[in-house]
This record gives C-alpha cells, structure tokens and sequence, in this order.
C-alpha cells in the first residue's frame, strides 16, 4: 500500500461510488496529485457500511425518551488486527484508531462461558494457548483442530479452489463444526460452511492468525461506522477543495468513451480516468458503447451474475427476565447486581443459532461507547423479514440470554455481501484502459469486508497514469 513516486502529470480522475473502496481511491488519488470527483448516488457517504442515525418513538430506558435520536449503523461490524490497510487509512486522515476500536484478543465464547478465548501472547502461543485451554471442548477436539492448523500451514495455507469450508473441515468433530467453524466463517465470510469458498477462508486464517501480530485482535467499534473512516475521509477531501469534488445525491448513469481520444465522458464531465466504485448491477449497461473485447466484457459479466448473501442487524434495549437456562457465573446476563454492571458478561458474544434462533452474535453497545442495555444481535446469511426476525431474536434473548428485549430497530441489509462461494465470478480489476474497477467485490484474496473494500479503492487509485 505504499504510494507511487509523484505523478508525472496530474489526471482528472472521476470515482462513482462513496463506500469504503471509493473513498479510499479518492484518498489515495488526492494524495497522488490527482484532480479528484466522487459521485455517490445517495444522500450518505459510507455505502454499506454507514451511521443510520435513528430516532426512538418509544421511551427506553431511563435517559432515553421518544423522540430522542440514537447513532446506529446500518449493521454491526467487526475489524479485525489484520485490517492493516484499513487502520493505515484511517489514521491517514486524522482517526485515532486506538480511541474509535474496542481492541480485544479473539474471542468466540458462548453465554456459558465455553468456546475459545485467546490470551494476549504473541502468535502463535496465543493460538496454541487458546485451543489448550478452550472451555467445554474435548481433548479430542483440541487435537484435532491443532492438527488441522498444522495440516493448513504446512500446505501454505492453500487448497483446492473448489474446495469449500465444510469439505475442509470434514475430519473435524461435529462440535467443534457447529459451535466454532460455523460461526468463524459466517462472521468472516457471510456464507454458510457448506457453500463458503476454503480458499478464502484460509487466507483470512493465514492473515489474522500467523501473518500479522496481533492479527486475530478483535477491533470493534466505539463510535459509529462514520466516524471510522467516511465522514473523516470526506474531511479529509473537502480540506483540498482545489483537489476533490465531492458530488452526493449524484448517480452515474451513464458511461462513454470520447471517440477522438482516450478519455471519458460521464454526467456532463470528461476525464482522463475512471474508477467505478460500486456492484451496480447496471454496470454492463452503464458501460454500454465503450471498448468490447473478451477480456474486458469478461469483467462486466462477472459482477452482472455475482450472488449476495443478507445480514440482518436487530438493535434493542435488554432488560433481565430471569436467569439463562445455563448455570451462570456472576457478570452472566440476566444476574446483574446493579444498575452499573454490563448487560452481557463480554461486549461480544457468539450465540447458538436454531432454525427458531436465528442470530449468530450479539454485542454490548454498552461496553462499545454506547447507552448501557443497548444490544446490537447480528443474523448473517439471514432469511425472512425484519418482523419475523425480530420477533425470533426476542424468543432467542429471552431463552438463551435470560434477556427481554424492547427492540428499536431492526436493519435487513439484503445485498450485504456478495456470497464468497469457491465460484463467486469476482471481475478483475483492469476493464478497460483508464477505468479499473474497486470495492469488495472486486478479484483479491479477501471476503466481502472492509480491508478488502479499502484495499481494492486503493490498488485502483494507484493505476490512474
Ligand atoms: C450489515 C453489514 C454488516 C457487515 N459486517 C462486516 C464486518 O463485520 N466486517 C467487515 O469487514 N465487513 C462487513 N460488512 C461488509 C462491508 O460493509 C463491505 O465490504 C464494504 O462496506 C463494501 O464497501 P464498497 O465501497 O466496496 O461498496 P459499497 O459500500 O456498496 O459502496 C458502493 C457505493 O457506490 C454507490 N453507487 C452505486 N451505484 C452508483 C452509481 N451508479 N453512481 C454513483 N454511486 C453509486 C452506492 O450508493 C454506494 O455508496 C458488512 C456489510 C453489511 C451490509
């Protein structure tokens, strides 16, 4: 992610798309020496990953009345340590990454205190650790999944590109499948196991757990999504008024190559490069007209035929109903002692899904910056409506937390990701000399996440000549 040497000429350079990957681009651009227009076709800067301010139009609890207006985000999100590109960025445009990022070992532990939960040691003693002293896992479970990290590594972390994560983790107890698999690869991948690319997902292993230090720190954010990184990257751009313009409620709706040189024509404009920042399923034909070679037709089909995987986020006030089914340690929700003790015993939890329980985590915005008895569950890869989801989430807090929830709102990202599949068709990011394609979905070794979006904007960026 290192920047090129100065530009020999500065280019005139147009990003549709205001996400993650866009702004980045546009960062990256700016500091290159480029002159910068980003159009983004809503009213809000951030794309999928955005504040949603959101006003209650009921009391909650006491400091909290109707009418009140509450920072959300569109939907919780984890970084993680080995975002380095992304925490690079942040900090690039004034964000103090150590005060908006709650920075906590890995942890995936379940309401009755079992799972894993890494030391802070260095890796990979803190891998080894973690798994040797894993609560309610069975030696044999332990062994087996120290063998098959052993396995990964010695094959570089690489398998068969059809493989997916249920096949290459068949050998594994059904226990450690279901209660530690499964919820690592929704959470890092938004697909289910049987469907979810062992590729990736190695990678991401790789990455997090023997490639960077402190790479399997969980970073969960304190402050809302848009003070992380697209509210300070706007900053950022408008503070170089001579070097961006910055286009909201602006949707690019077509897309022409100038017929008497090399540059191109969109919304009135020409430039001499364009980076197209978004999965718009109208980019085949907002691309109409232009160059239509093999190779570049192959990139705008790809992206036409990708397939999306939903994450629901339901945001609720809790308050105890009882004690949780399981025999609870004090700190466990439902057992606070006073109005100052944390509703749930860590600001993350994983959950035990059903087909009538659907979430697969849920977190203390309480202990993330947020109103105390705030909780944001989280249902990735989720099927039906908010109501129905909601209502199921209540059911599931009340029999497995000891919890009753009054729900605020409930936000059904349908085209959360693109679902990482062994065959998700992910176009390249070269289309056609003087436009490269970014965000997540775009060809790298990444899931759909937030280092990949920041990544893709950045390595397109870097291609303006
Ligand atoms: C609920 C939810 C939870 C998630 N959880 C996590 C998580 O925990 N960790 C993680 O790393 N990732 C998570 N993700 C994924 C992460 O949010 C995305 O990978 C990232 O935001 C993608 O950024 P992007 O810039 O590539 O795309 P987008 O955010 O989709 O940005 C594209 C932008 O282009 C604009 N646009 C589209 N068409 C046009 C046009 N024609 N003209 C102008 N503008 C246009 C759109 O309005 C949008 O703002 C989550 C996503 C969701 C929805």
């Amino acid at each position: 992610m290192t920047a090129p040497p100065h530009p020999v000429q500065p280019r005139r350079v147009a990003v549709v798309g205001g996400g993650w990957a866009g702004l980045a681009a546009a960062v990256r651009a700016v500091g290159d020496g480029h002159h910068v227009t980003v159009f983004e076709a809503s009213r809000h800067w951030g794309g999928r990953a955005r504040t949603l301010p959101t006003t209650l139009t009921t009391d909650g609890p006491p400091g909290h009345r109707a009418g009140d207006t509450l920072q959300l985000d569109n939907g919780q999100h984890i970084l993680i340590g080995a975002y380095t590109d992304t925490l690079r960025c942040m900090r690039l445009v004034g964000v103090d990454t150590e005060a908006v990022l709650h920075r906590l070992p890995l942890r995936l532990t379940y309401p009755d205190g079992t799972g894993l939960a890494l030391p802070a040691w260095p890796a990979p003693l803190d891998v080894l650790a973690g798994v040797l002293t894993a609560k309610g896992w069975t030696w044999h479970d332990k062994w087996s999944l120290l063998r098959a990290a052993l396995r990964w590594q010695l094959a570089g972390f690489r398998c068969n590109a059809a493989t997916t994560v249920a096949d290459l983790c068949a050998h594994l107890p059904q226990r450690l499948q279901d209660g530690f698999i499964e919820p690592l690869c929704v959470s890092a991948l938004n697909t289910p196991a049987a469907r979810a690319s062992g590729q990736v997902f190695l990678r991401v292993l790789q990455d997090a757990l023997f490639s960077t230090p402190q790479g399997s720190n969980l970073l969960l954010p304190t402050r809302p999504l848009g003070e992380l990184w697209p509210d300070a990257a706007v900053r950022w751009l408008a503070a170089r008024p001579s070097s961006a313009r910055l286009q909201l409620a602006c949707r690019v709706t077509q897309l022409a190559r100038n017929p008497a040189d090399t540059t191109w024509h969109l919304n009135g404009q020409d430039f001499d490069h364009v980076v197209w920042a978004n999965y718009d399923k109208k980019v085949p034909l907002a691309l109409d007209g232009i160059d239509k070679s093999a190779t570049h037709r192959f990139s705008y089909i790809a992206s036409k035929h990708m397939q999306f995987e939903p994450i629901a986020t339901v945001y609720a006030w809790a308050q105890a109903c009882g004690a949780p089914p399981q025999a609870a340690p004090p700190g466990t929700p439902g057992s606070s002692t006073s109005a100052s003790a944390h509703t749930l015993p860590h600001p993350m939890l994983a959950l035990a899904p059903t087909q009538a329980y659907p979430a697969q985590f849920v977190f203390d915005k309480g202990q993330l910056g947020g109103p105390h008895g705030l909780l944001a569950f989280v249902i990735s890869a989720s099927q039906g409506d908010a109501r129905h989801l909601q209502q199921a989430v209540q059911a599931q807090a009340a029999a497995q937390l000891g919890l009753q929830l009054q729900c605020i709102r409930t936000i059904v990202e349908k085209r959360a990701t693109f679902a990482c599949t062994p065959d998700a068709p992910r176009p390249a990011m070269y289309a056609a000399p003087g436009l490269t394609l970014a965000g997540d979905h775009v060809q790298g070794p990444y899931p759909a996440t937030l280092e990949g979006a920041i990544r893709s904007g950045w390595t397109a960026a870097g291609a303006v000549r």
